[in-house]
């Protein structure tokens, strides 16, 4: 079907057919290459949706006053040292971490991801790790710890080093021309999309989320805190795009999904759990005020199960119940009235486009 414009002396024709093969040709990997950002028609809805929503959760480091957090951090009598060295873990971890996962996903992910409405929400994503990572700066510099001292604790610290190298492992593997027609390969890519959106992002993120909102619960670094209560909610978008794309990956390319793949997963989960539960033990070397390390612990078991189930695996270990109930309704920022308020609530502008499938081209 071809649809004819004549505007002057001129003609055009739009062809309805090639614009429906162009369509169809949309794929999670091994798409249409094309040089046109085609988003319309959107085949992957979600993709666009989790676009608006994560640019409508915008924020600025700089917009969180951290008076209270210095004030706190140079007065030995307000917070203990295990507090303190929490915070320093959570600045020594997420400083590289954060850049860890932008990285993967504007070197490795994006690159090899065909349809443009992923590439559109995953630039969304890149950017939002730039936001983080520049949220560890302000906090660093706000509290005056040395850069040094941050950059030694992703090299010094075992139990930090072996979670990055569990992660760069499998965005290494990537990074080079690689035949994503070879199911070996789309498993490396699955491989990577499950690590780094379930295990890292959805895991392994979590022991320091749920600590430094114990300590924000207490009225302990409020900055800091509210930084990072900012960050898990984009984080959880974050886990969510990263599962939308690997179940579309499997359902569009159904031969890899087999019994011995998904164990495979299961035992990377199984591992990331373990360096996680290495890591907390490392950030509470021992109990303090409302923080209790085994209750840390059993909180990585209850949600790294939830984020098995969430891409149809079954759980590790299966009954295990939240122990932290409060962390769930913190993380809960939605509820909030005037959440954002002065110029921030300025980014929460709706979309000017509309979407609608509209079949008549
Ligand atoms: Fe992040
Ligand atoms: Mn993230």
């Amino acid at each position: 079907m071809q649809k004819i414009f004549q505007v002057g002396s001129k003609t055009f024709v739009l062809d309805q057919d090639k614009a429906e093969a162009a369509f169809a040709a949309k794929k999670v990997i091994n798409g249409r290459e094309t040089m046109c950002f085609n988003l319309l028609p959107l085949k992957y809805q979600w993709a666009y949706d989790l676009y608006r929503k994560m640019k409508a959760n915008h924020w600025e480091p700089e917009d969180i006053p951290m008076g209270k957090d210095i004030e706190q951090w140079r007065d030995e009598k307000t917070v203990s040292d295990v507090e303190r060295w929490i915070i320093r873990m959570g600045i020594g971890y997420f400083s590289a971490a954060e850049g860890i996962v932008g990285d993967n996903i504007q070197h490795v992910v994006r690159e090899l991801v065909t349809a443009p409405e992923l590439k559109l929400v995953l630039g969304r994503h890149a950017h939002e790790e730039n936001i983080h990572a520049d949220s560890l700066l302000y906090m660093i510099a706000s509290l005056g710890i040395n850069p040094h001292e941050c950059e030694a604790m992703f090299e010094d610290v075992p139990t930090i080093v072996r979670k990055n190298e569990f992660v760069t492992r499998v965005s290494k593997s990537l990074r080079r021309e690689i035949d994503l027609t070879q199911p070996e390969n789309k498993k490396l890519l699955a491989k990577n999309i499950f690590v780094f959106g379930q295990c890292m992002e959805g895991t392994q993120f979590y022991g320091l989320f749920g600590m430094v909102l114990s300590l924000y619960r207490q009225n302990k670094f409020p900055g800091i805190g509210q930084m990072f209560r900012y960050t898990l909610r984009d984080e959880s978008n974050h886990i969510e795009v990263f599962r939308n794309l690997f179940m579309d990956l499997i359902e569009e390319n159904r031969e890899i999904w087999t019994t011995e793949f998904k164990e495979e997963l299961r035992a990377l989960m199984a591992e990331a759990v373990h360096l996680e539960k290495e890591f907390i033990r490392d950030c509470l070397p021992v109990n303090a005020v409302g923080l209790a390390v085994e209750e840390f612990v059993t909180y990585i078991d209850y949600i790294a199960d939830r984020r098995l189930e969430g891409v149809g695996l079954a759980p590790l270990a299966p009954g295990v119940k939240n122990p932290l109930p409060w962390l769930a309704e913190m993380m809960d920022i939605k509820k909030e009235q005037n959440f954002f308020e002065g110029r921030v609530t300025e980014y929460q502008k709706a979309s000017s486009l509309n979407v609608a499938h509209d079949d008549d081209l």
